[in-house]
């Protein structure tokens, strides 16, 4: 599942060939990707105006439209946006089949081929914007106004990760009086945005925590640490490109190697880059994670702040009201 280090690699790639580009004309193919709104009127909303910018918000790739409209979209389990450009002479389903830089025939058989094409943007230019979804999990809004865009995200993505928002103090913030495991903390979007099961599991090896800490129980230096972890996990994301286990492909069809530079992530049973130790998968909050014994500490739940009345010495449990 694509997380931020793959959405954002796809908009940096989008950016700089769609910025300022007139859509001619969209099409959804798959009445799910806009449900409950109806096809034709995205399609509709689409048709002629002009792609001022993409943005990214957590995992949701963001493209602004000229008259204060926002198309929203996000690549779930499977989802992909490639982008077929202007000069490419044949047609999409052939270059996955013969161009190696698309993927070659294992991408032809996944999520990019045309029988999984959910919806086309055809731009000014000739090129054409497509997103591709096995599963169908993929979704398109396509929002009016700043406010309505404001609406959207604000109950669905928390803070940036990459930005000055997270810093240790945020983080130990919200993650105050919560007990649930550190793992399921990072996943919840709400908190912060855009990580999925691969960086969290990066994240928190690199900050030597134990995916089933309560997230309550993280001290200042814990979050601090916590906040380098994901800060480096994502970068080092970025840097590869992306991770390609399963579907994901940049806006360009070619895989990313994160994969390849995973410290924990999918690797039971092989030692640990840090300590030598043997590397165990567990299961959280329904999925699979992957971790350190050796070096990642768990946490104890800390104590509640309210002071406990002082025990008289030879008395029982004073909260049993059981004294003498
Ligand atoms: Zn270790």
């Amino acid at each position: 599942m694509p997380e931020l280090p793959e959405v954002e690699t796809i908009r940096r790639q989008l950016a700089p060939e769609v910025t300022g580009l007139r859509i001619e004309s969209a099409e959804v193919l798959d009445e799910r990707l806009t449900r409950p709104v109806a096809p034709r009127r995205v399609e509709r909303g689409l048709g002629g105006r002009r792609i001022e910018g993409v943005d990214r918000r957590g995992k949701y790739l963001l493209l602004r439209l000229d008259g204060d409209a926002t198309l929203v979209l996000h690549l779930r389990m499977t989802g992909n946006v490639l982008l077929r450009p202007a000069d490419a002479e044949n047609e999409v389903a052939d270059l996955m089949e013969t161009d190696p830089r698309l993927g070659g025939p294992r991408l032809y058989e996944s999520s990019t081929a045309l029988r999984h094409l959910r919806f086309r943007m055809e731009l000014e230019n000739g090129g054409e914007l497509l997103f591709t979804d096995v599963r169908r999990f993929g979704t398109a809004v396509l929002l009016q106004g700043r406010r309505g865009l404001d609406e959207y995200l604000a109950p669905r993505v928390g803070v940036e990760p990459l930005s000055e928002e997270l810093t240790p103090e945020s983080l130990c913030r919200m993650a105050a009086g919560r007990t649930v495991p550190l793992k399921s903390f990072l996943l919840t979007q709400t908190g912060v945005a855009g990580i999925g099961n691969i960086y969290a599991d990066e994240a928190l090896h690199r900050a030597h925590l134990h995916p089933l800490s309560p997230a309550g129980s993280m001290r200042p230096e814990h979050c601090e640490a916590l906040v380098e972890g994901i800060v480096d996990a994502l970068e080092a994301g970025l840097a590869a490109g992306g991770s390609s286990i399963d579907d994901y492909r940049d806006a360009r069809g070619e895989r990313g190697s994160m994969q390849d530079e995973f410290l924990v992530h999918t690797r039971e049973g092989l030692p640990c880059p840090r300590c030598g130790g043997e590397i165990r998968r567990i299961v959280v909050g329904g999925r699979s994670t992957y971790f350190c014994p050796g070096c990642q500490t768990r946490l104890r739940r800390r104590p509640r702040r309210r002071k406990a009345a002082p025990r008289r010495p030879g008395a029982k449990d004073a909260s049993t009201g059981a004294a003498p």
